[in-house]
């Protein structure tokens, strides 16, 4: 009797049966719903979340931050607070924005001669990486390096190795490294798409892409203000890198002349690139997957809402800002050096 219990007990019923949980597709985030991304860089003054609010209230559906002072070396802990980072995140996805491109602080250099400067550079960039993956970046955007006196091919293989370095020991996800072309000022590595495509070569393992600024590529020398100069640009990109690596193109006119190789961003339509071109850069096919984020500057309020508005114009859009964008640098007061001495002679005086 006993024993037929048992036996009943044991009768399998296929509602018991352990079925594993089918894993789920990643989520795909609401930014990649296919529609065109203009984005500019934002200002983290104050707290890191305001600067998703500035981004759209600018009607940007894109944008870019530091995710620390971008000239000065970081001081102690430089991680994100969890709870920030959490409230970060949060915003964004209500926002639905994206990509979230972060830019890298000026002052790493990877190609350094210096040990200690490369040491600063390798660990401030592994930094770098750790602040992105917690703010759940797309982006981390990295100016390559400058060889100073050193030959490029080493300054490329140093680069190639502190990328490395830098990303050791962390799993990078979904996060890609953008390595930025350059205009070539001093001894910058990256005006040349060789350059680039050589460091990519020498980092399989890493997933890097690139970002092309508009402004340094015509600064480096390509006449990007003609469509068959734009054809071209893009077709050495193609050819030498890949234009499916291209993830980020940072929309800037130029205050310097084609070929300067003098770096100096200009409002939209007011610079030596002019409008023409960037309506045929922002429609090209073969653009039409990147993000376009501008890193103009702001002279007057309201020119970073003016570069935002006249880039969905050039895509055929009307974009009205709803926030109140972001507040002009102080200007530092230039003054002559015959000024400047006579005012310290006058200070001293009245003291
Ligand atoms: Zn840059
Ligand atoms: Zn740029």
């Amino acid at each position: 009797m006993a024993e037929e219990k048992y036996r009943a007990e044991l009768t399998f019923d296929a509602a018991d049966e352990y079925r594993p949980e089918p894993t789920p597709a990643p989520e795909i985030p609401a930014w990649k719903d296919g529609n065109i991304r203009i984005g500019i860089h934002t200002s983290i003054a104050g707290e890191i979340t305001s600067a998703l609010d500035i981004a759209a209230g600018l009607g940007a559906n894109a944008l870019q931050i530091f995710s620390s002072s971008p000239r000065m070396w970081d001081r102690g802990s430089v991680r994100i607070a969890d709870v920030d980072a959490q409230r970060f995140r949060a915003r964004r996805k209500e926002l639905a924005l994206g990509p979230l491109v972060i830019h890298c602080n000026y002052l790493i250099n990877l190609a350094s001669p210096n040990p200690v400067l490369r040491a600063r550079s390798v660990q401030a960039f592994h930094q770098e990486i750790v602040r992105a993956m917690a703010l759940g970046a797309d982006y981390l955007v990295l100016h390559p390096g400058s060889s100073v006196g050193s030959d490029t091919h080493s300054a490329i293989s140093a680069i190639a190795q502190g990328l490395k370095q830098a990303a050791r020991g962390l799993k990078l996800g979904e996060l890609r490294i953008l390595l930025e072309n350059t205009a070539g000022q001093g001894s910058s590595v990256g005006s040349r798409f060789e350059e680039l495509k050589a460091i990519l070569s020498a980092c399989p393992e890493l997933p890097l892409g690139v970002c092309v600024d508009t402004a340094h590529t015509f600064a480096a020398g390509w006449d990007i203000r003609t469509p068959e100069g734009l054809g071209r640009a893009l077709g050495d990109i193609d050819r030498i890198i890949g234009i499916d690596r291209v993830a980020v193109v940072h929309v800037n006119d130029s205050k310097t002349p084609l070929g300067s190789r003098v770096d100096r961003h200009e409002h939209i339509g007011k610079g030596k690139i002019g409008l023409g071109a960037f309506r045929r850069i922002l429609n090209h096919p073969l653009l039409s997957s990147c993000a376009f984020i501008l890193e103009t500057p702001i002279d007057k309020p309201g020119d970073d809402k003016r570069n935002v508005a006249a880039l969905w114009r050039l895509t055929g859009r009307v974009v009205r800002a709803t926030g109140e964008g972001m507040k002009p640098r102080p200007k530092k007061r230039m003054l002559s050096a015959r000024k400047a001495g006579a005012r310290r002679r006058q200070r001293s005086r009245g003291k």
